[in-house]
């Protein structure tokens, strides 16, 4: 199995990571904790999950216990839209820096489609090793690859995606543009707030298909879930507070016999 994928700067990104949205404080502390214990080295945050201290405040315990080094192999951070003119893209990403206590960061995202060049100033200045874009769509990113003063390619996009919203044309697209596919919600985001509810996607983890293939593979549903990204070379970032199913989630060195033709049907049929 692919342990990392390989960004157009041919920096490394492991495949797999953990998702904090929707976590406070202490539960995410832990988890940041159980996961780097597991073998986690990649990161998910974001501004809007207001817990980036926390994040830090695990990430130096265990650069004090020597489980990691300082770069921590992947700390992935989302720009907050608010955030976007140059002066204040640059103070949002030192705060950052500051409450994770860390001097860089590998790659920070633009969450929402914007402009990707007001970043383009920390990638020099060495506070940004790669930037990257959320939530665009294939129009979006083509008209942002065609802007004539774009110094830095965006190295990955973040989408939601999982087998109810396999976004093959948009991973196509990508993939052919050198740009890494990140799935985000890649187990239906049960425990997603309010607005963002949707049925569907919340009935991932007790799909019965997604049951059966598991049962044939003697894994959990959550574990299928997040080897069909890998399969794909789809990077994929499942959130968990749950020590037992962060564990279970870094535990995903199988092969999920599933032909490509099958996959398709199996989805087609669960939408
Ligand atoms: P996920 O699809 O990762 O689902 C998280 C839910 O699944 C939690 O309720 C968690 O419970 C549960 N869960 C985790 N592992 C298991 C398991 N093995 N068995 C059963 N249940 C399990 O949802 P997210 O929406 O959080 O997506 C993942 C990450 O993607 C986010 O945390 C965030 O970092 C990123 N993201 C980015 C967005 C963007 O706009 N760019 C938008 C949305 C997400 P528990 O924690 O209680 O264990």
């Amino acid at each position: 199995m692919a342990t990392f994928v390989e960004l157009s700067t041919k920096a490394k990104m492991p495949i797999l990571g953990l998702g904090t949205w929707k976590e406070l404080l202490s539960k995410v502390r832990e988890a940041v904790k159980v996961a780097t214990d597991v073998g986690c080295r990649h990161l998910d945050c974001a501004y809007a999950c207001k817990n980036e201290h926390e994040v830090g405040e695990a990430i130096q315990e265990k650069i004090r216990e020597k489980v990691v080094k300082q770069e921590v192999g992947g700390l992935h951070f989302k720009l907050w839209p608010t955030f976007l003119e140059k002066h204040l893209v640059r103070e949002a990403c030192q705060k950052t820096l500051k409450d994770l206590k860390l001097d860089y960061l590998d790659l920070y995202l633009i969450h929402w489609p914007q402009g990707l060049q007001a970043m383009e100033e920390l990638v020099d200045e060495g506070l940004v090793k790669n930037t990257g874009i959320s939530n665009f769509n294939h129009f979006q990113i083509e008209r942002l690859l065609n802007k004539p003063r774009l110094t830095y390619k965006p190295v990955s996009h973040q989408t939601e995606c999982h087998p109810f919203l396999r976004q093959e044309k948009l991973i196509q697209y990508c993939q052919s543009k050198g740009i890494v596919v990140m799935a985000y919600s890649p187990l239906g985001s049960p425990d997603r707030p309010g607005p963002w509810v949707r049925h569907e996607d919340s009935s991932l983890l007790e799909d019965p298909k997604i049951k059966e293939i598991a049962a044939k593979h003697k894994k959990s549903t959550a574990q299928v879930l997040i080897r069909f990204h890998i399969r794909r070379n789809v990077v994929v970032i499942p959130k968990s507070v749950t020590p037992a199913r962060i564990a279970e989630n870094f535990q995903v060195r199988f092969q999920l016999h599933l032909a490509i033709s099958q996959a398709r049907e199996l989805t087609s049929e669960l939408r």
